[in-house]
């Protein structure tokens, strides 16, 4: 008994790792605005100068990915 539950342990263990390796790192926040050629710099520990372009941004990005897609 002790053994089986030692093993689903051990692979629970095993199996949170992996997908810790897999899981994709995100990337560091961009010293400049990424919201097209704003080229302001960013906020501290995000890739936008401002709220407004953030939301720019992702409907730029929402926008080529729904083209991508179709
Ligand atoms: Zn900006």
């Amino acid at each position: 008994m002790c053994d089986i539950a030692d093993e689903a342990f051990e692979r629970e263990e095993w199996e949170r790792e992996l997908a810790l390796k897999n899981r994709k790192k995100p990337e560091p926040p961009s010293a400049v605005c990424r919201n097209g050629d704003c080229g302001e710099a960013s906020q501290p520990g995000t890739n936008y100068c401002c709220p407004e372009c953030r939301e720019d941004d992702e409907k730029w990005v929402r926008a080529n990915q729904q083209r991508k897609v179709a």
